[in-house]
Parts: C-alpha cells; sequence; structure tokens
C-alpha cells in the first residue's frame, strides 16, 4: 500500500503544447523545449524523452541539469541557460556536446583561458532591459566581434529575455524589442532568440529564429488573466490525493492547527491525504476549492504537513477513497496559484520528491 497522492503527467499534452508553440511563429522558427527544474516538477527526463523526436533543443539552468538528460541517451542540443560558473565545468560542456549561454566579460575570460579544441556553439547574452544577467548593447557588440574571432567559437545565437512579457501592454516590453532588433541589426542580422512563454503567444516580433516556450509547454497559461491564445494550452499534470476520513462538524466547532476555521452552520467535513509536505501551498486564501466528483469543495482551516481539510456541503455523495484533484484537467493551475499569491511556475516546481510522477500517453518517445 502507498499513500494515495500522485501527480500524473499527460506526455502526449506536452508534445501537443510543444506543437502548438510552434505553430506561434510564421516564420518556422525552431524552439527549445525549456526543461530546467525537472522540468518544472514534472520530471526531465520522461518529459525529454517524449519530445526528444520533435524538439529542436532543449534548454536547462546547469551542466548538472544536462548531465542527466546525456546519461539518459538524450541527443538533441542542449542549451545551458546561465552558462558555466567556473573553469572546471568547460571540459564536460565541450565533451557533452552542451551550448552554453555567455552572459559577462569573466565567462569570455574563462573561455579564452582554457580554449576548448572542439569549437562551441554559444548563446550571448545581450541585457535589453531586464537587467539582470547580460552585456549592454556597446559591450554586447564588442563581445559579439571579439568571439567571432576566437577559434573555439562555432556559432554565437543572440538572446535577450523579457521582463514583463506576460502583461503585453508594458511599455517596456516595445523597448526591449526595440533594442534588440537594433542590436541584432548592426551585426548583420546573426541568428537570435528572444520569445518565452508569453512572447511566443503575444509578441510576433520577437520569434526570431529560436523560441524558448517554458511554462506553456506544461499547460499553464503564463497570463494572469485569460487570453484566446493561451486557452488552447492542455494542462500536462494533474494532481490528485484521496479522501482519507470524513465526518460531520457542528456549529461552533473548530477545524485543524490554530482552529483557524469556525464552523457556523453544521456541515460534513473531509480530509485529503496532501498538504504542503507535498508541495500544496500553505499559504491559500480562503475560496480556494479542490474537485471531487466534478464539485467544487472549498478548503477549510489550515494546510498541515501532509492533509487538508475540504467542506463537503455541495458534495454529499463523497466518500472515503474517492479521488480528489488539486489542480489539472479540471483545476487549472493559474487558478490556485492565484488563490496562493504566487505563479503557477512555483507551484509546479515545488511538488516534491514525495509524490510519485505517473507518465500516461506515448511514454516512448516513439
Ligand atoms: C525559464 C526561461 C525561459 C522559459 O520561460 P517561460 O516563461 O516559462 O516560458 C525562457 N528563457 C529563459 C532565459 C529562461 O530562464
Amino acid at each position: 500500500m502507498t499513500r494515495p497522492i500522485r501527480a500524473t503527467i499527460d506526455l502526449n499534452a506536452l508534445l501537443a503544447n510543444y506543437q502548438y508553440a510552434k505553430q506561434m511563429s510564421a516564420n518556422n522558427a525552431q524552439a527549445l523545449a525549456v526543461i530546467k527544474a525537472d522540468a518544472y516538477g514534472h520530471g526531465a527526463i520522461a518529459a525529454a524523452k517524449a519530445l526528444d523526436a520533435e524538439a529542436d533543443g532543449f534548454a536547462v539552468a546547469s551542466v548538472e541539469e544536462a548531465l542527466q538528460l546525456r546519461q539518459a541517451n538524450i541527443k538533441s542540443p542542449i542549451v545551458l541557460l546561465e552558462g558555466f560558473f567556473s573553469a572546471e565545468e568547460l571540459e564536460a560542456i565541450s565533451h557533452y556536446n552542451l551550448q552554453p549561454l555567455i552572459h559577462s566579460q569573466q565567462q569570455i575570460e574563462v573561455l579564452h583561458k582554457h580554449p576548448q579544441n572542439k569549437a562551441l556553439t554559444v548563446w550571448l547574452k545581450l541585457d535589453s532591459g531586464m537587467h539582470r544577467l547580460g552585456f549592454s548593447p556597446e559591450q554586447f557588440i564588442t563581445a559579439f566581434t571579439e568571439l567571432t574571432q576566437r577559434p573555439y567559437i562555432k556559432n554565437i545565437i543572440c538572446t535577450s529575455h523579457f521582463a514583463c512579457a506576460d502583461e503585453p501592454d508594458h511599455p517596456l516590453n516595445k523597448k526591449q524589442l526595440a533594442c534588440c532588433a537594433q542590436t541584432i541589426k548592426t551585426l548583420g542580422n546573426p541568428p537570435a532568440s528572444l520569445a518565452n512563454s508569453p512572447a511566443i503567444l503575444t509578441m510576433p516580433d520577437s520569434h526570431y529564429q529560436w523560441l524558448r516556450p517554458g511554462i506553456m509547454l506544461y499547460g499553464s497559461s503564463p497570463f494572469a488573466y485569460p487570453h484566446p491564445q493561451a486557452s488552447a494550452l492542455q494542462p500536462v499534470m494533474t494532481l490528485t490525493a484521496e479522501l482519507i476520513a470524513t465526518k460531520n462538524l457542528e456549529a461552533g466547532e473548530t477545524v485543524g492547527y490554530g482552529a483557524s476555521f469556525q464552523v457556523g452552520k453544521s456541515l460534513p467535513m473531509g480530509v485529503v491525504s496532501i498538504g504542503y509536505g507535498d508541495g500544496y501551498p500553505r499559504y491559500i486564501a480562503e475560496g480556494a476549492a479542490v474537485v471531487i466528483h466534478g464539485i467544487r469543495c472549498p478548503i477549510i482551516g489550515r494546510v498541515s504537513m501532509d492533509m487538508i481539510t475540504v467542506d463537503l456541503t455541495h458534495c454529499p455523495q463523497a466518500n472515503i477513497g474517492d479521488t480528489v484533484e488539486l489542480w489539472g484537467t479540471q483545476l487549472s493551475v493559474n487558478e490556485i496559484a492565484a488563490h496562493a499569491n504566487t505563479i503557477s511556475y512555483e507551484l509546479l516546481t515545488k511538488i516534491t520528491q514525495r509524490v510519485p510522477r505517473h507518465y500516461i500517453g506515448n511514454t516512448t518517445g516513439e
């Protein structure tokens, strides 16, 4: 017997979302499937295998994440979104054919001091207004020109990242686009990559040669409000647990830690086998619901480490052993994220290791 909780991952939906991202491009751009942070909590190896035959490449955050994929026999190009952190990583980057991002002069110097025999493809990062990683436009042109002359560099792809693409009307988007367009033009139009999920869905001018879809692959909208382009995405993870106990609560009784919820009119209550130890957010606002038999049942009382408690008033047929959906095909993870004052990215990546991932759809990647 195992604790009744699982994250069911629909690999067909993942593939459909990847294909949808590519369809958004009018100029047949290629797409790096962003599978950092264990594919946003979905399992990087399973995700990579499901996409390997179709994907033009993958993007991860570190050499460790990339090696996990190479050890699982993933042959596609892999881009390291933060490049390398020290010279020790260069040998593995070269040996395993990884493509580091270069965002600083320090990294260029490290490359120069430790030239590898096999020439590298690198992604050179322009800071077009995010002000996190990357070179200013002037530094970028100098760095690009310098790297072009190095024998240990094979290809350079210009890249930049949007700060506000999830708010399509934000003025910074136009500024970043213009900064990139100008810089890329100055360099004679080398290949470029700007678009994350929200830009793929709403900013065709940002598509260039390489898209970088992340959250949209997992079927979660990058926008805080309903958006027509995002409505076609198919949820990939359905998180479910079970009703493990039910009881009736009388008026005036309280539920759970801190006795924070007091019963008004007597109500049937259920206990569900998931808690913050599984990654379900503890700071969830009143009004958040779970789904049982297709019916929304509100969470009452505090989220515990291993359990939550729900009001079964509208689902009198609910019984011990019934499946409870926390998010997925019936209840969007974005809605739960809004109730927890966060974004779907955080909820998905925080599902802990004790939640078994169960894969459905084409699990062979063929
Ligand atoms: C994570 C990441 C992405 C993917 O972003 P989404 O909003 O999930 O689509 C793209 N590019 C870079 C540089 C990233 O770090």
